[in-house]
């Protein structure tokens, strides 16, 4: 034999690839409430997508229990034409979605798959790449600390509890609070933001009624916010596994555009809702059940998922993903056991009160019982400047309120407390849909807390305000408010040209009247 076929030879073996391949077949056992039982997959992987075979056609399920003899799935589909002796295999993948730009402005489901009548997500399946649902958190050496605000648009929150980009912030409150309409308007107000720094908002509607959702989707639509927001929907007629699995889908989704140095908002809409669901499952599963019937894994569903907002640093693109979690509470109970683990995991709450939201004041937050733990680093110089003292000053006014509720003969000081309490209260109170621009919020503080409205009486307190922007909108907008929103400062100069601009409104409303 000559060298060469030597050679040739040699390669050839060297390249050799066995193509027979052993396929696992896995049998289904007994299947109730579409948890499905299978015997014969020894080596599924945990959250692996399996593939039942009914008459009807295939039925996607999720490996989530790996025992020894036998393997506990959940089924994704219409579960009903399931039945034992059924074949089915594993798919040798982790569940995983297709993501990618496409998907912006699209309502999906958390498989990925769309539920808008706007056709196919991507024009080539091939090219969209798949991202895995569950993934670990970055890591601390990944990270830096949250320095970018992330304007709500919500006055009493970017000035009291303000949040920056890579946050989590628990929303919380009872039913029918305003939750969803303080998440909503904060997706609606990234408009306000320059293009260039908008982030992507993700809508998860988790076990909500699809009427809700659609609801939901037509504001956000109808505002012009669906440009920039992706909604993922699985809703209270969906099975539970799909509820589940919801939030990690819409994460990974918001990971894509942060790994690409893009800013992205989550908001979990709600994360009560996804616990139950959890539940149903692990009982369904025969998990042991722990206290209120919960796993005992409960707090690692939250953890890890929360885990995953960031602010990454600038050798990992610098994108962010701030997560706002809705929970909600039963009578004011935070201290139930849902509630008291996501307020461990998050850094910071909004806690919405249900008397307050009666009372009028809305949007019903209770300044006293919420925070933000990073938040406040992030805050623009401008809002600092305004804002600074007034969560102490509307605390003092709660407090003061409800001693002097019944007494009558107030001393002076005390009164003018209460007065100023009142305003702020006033000036802070704002209908949902309607997010209000930072240089606008800006100036109506500077007024409020500098005296301005002192003889407004506190029925016209909003419609002065409105007239008051309007005013600088049309005759000072490049003096005032363009400097601001572009700086995020408050200098003197624009200060010294806002105090004149108000004096001279006021003096104006008093020649009218
Ligand atoms: P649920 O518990 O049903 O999810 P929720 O806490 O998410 O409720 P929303 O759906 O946001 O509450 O609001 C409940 C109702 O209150 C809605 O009709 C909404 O329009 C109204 N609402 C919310 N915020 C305000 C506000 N700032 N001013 C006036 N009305 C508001
Ligand atoms: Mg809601």
């Amino acid at each position: 034999m000559s060298y060469d076929i030597v050679e040739k030879l040699k390669k050839q073996i060297a390249d050799f690839e066995s193509t027979a391949s052993v396929e696992e077949i896995g049998t289904v056992i007994e299947v109730a409430d579409g948890v499905v039982r299978i015997s014969g997959l020894p080596t599924v992987a945990s959250q692996e997508l399996l593939m039942i075979e009914t008459p009807r056609g295939p039925v996607h399920a999720l490996a989530l229990n790996l025992e020894e003899s036998s393997v506990g799935a959940v089924a994704l589909d219409d579960f009903s034409h399931v039945a034992a002796g059924q074949t089915v295999r594993g798919s040798g993948n982790v569940l995983s979605i297709p993501v990618g730009d496409e998907l912006v402005g699209r309502v999906v489901n958390p498989l990925g798959e769309p539920l808008d009548d706007k056709g196919p997500l991507f024009k080539d399946p091939a090219s969209a790449s798949h991202v895995l649902i569950e993934k670990k958190a970055p890591s601390v050496l990944a990270r830096k600390s949250v320095d970018t605000p992330l304007h709500t648009g919500v006055t009493s929150i970017d000035a009291i509890i303000p949040i920056g980009r890579g946050q989590r912030e628990l929303i919380i409150g009872d039913r029918q609070t305003g939750k969803t309409s303080i998440a909503l308007d904060a997706i609606i107000n990234q408009q306000f933001d320059s293009a260039r720094r908008r982030p992507i908002c993700i809508y998860v509607a988790i076990g909500q009624k699809q009427a809700n959702v659609a609801k939901a989707v037509a504001m956000l639509e109808e505002r012009g916010a669906m440009a920039y927001t992706i909604v993922v929907v699985a809703s209270a007629s969906d099975p539970a596994p799909l509820l589940f699995l919801a939030p990690y889908s819409g994460c990974a989704i918001g990971e894509y555009f942060m790994e690409k140095g893009q800013d992205a908002l989550i908001v979990y809409d709600d994360l009560s809702k996804h616990a139950a669901a959890y539940r149903q499952i692990s009982l369904l599963l025969r998990r042991p059940p722990g206290r209120e019937a919960y796993p005992g894994d409960i707090f690692y569903l939250h953890s890890r998922l929360l885990e995953r907002a960031a602010k990454l640093n600038d050798e990992k693109g610098g994108g962010s993903l701030t997560a706002l979690p809705i929970i909600e509470t039963q009578l004011g109970d935070v201290s139930a056991y849902i509630p008291t683990n996501v307020i461990s995991i998050t850094d910071g709450q909004i806690y919405l009160e249900a008397d307050l939201f009666y009372q009028g004041v809305r949007p019903a937050i209770n300044a006293g019982l919420s925070v933000s733990r990073v938040g406040s680093s992030a805050q623009t110089k401008a809002m600092k400047k305004v804002a600074g003292k007034i969560r102490l000053e509307l605390a003092q006014f709660r407090e003061l309120a409800s001693f002097v509720q019944f007494a009558s003969d107030l001393d002076d000081a005390t009164r003018a407390k209460i007065t100023r309490g009142q305003l702020i209260t006033e000036a802070l109170k704002q209908s949902d849909g309607a997010p209000i621009p930072f240089e606008r919020q800006v100036v109506t503080l500077y007024a409020v807390l500098n005296g301005f409205f002192g003889a407004v009486s506190l029925t016209d307190v909003q419609s002065v305000n409105k007239e008051l922007l309007d005013y600088i909108q049309q005759l000072y907008a490049p003096d005032i408010f363009e400097p601001i929103a572009s700086s995020g400062e408050f200098s003197k100069e624009v200060e010294e040209k806002t105090k004149k601009t108000i004096t001279e409104f006021f003096a104006s409303r008093a020649e009218a009247h």
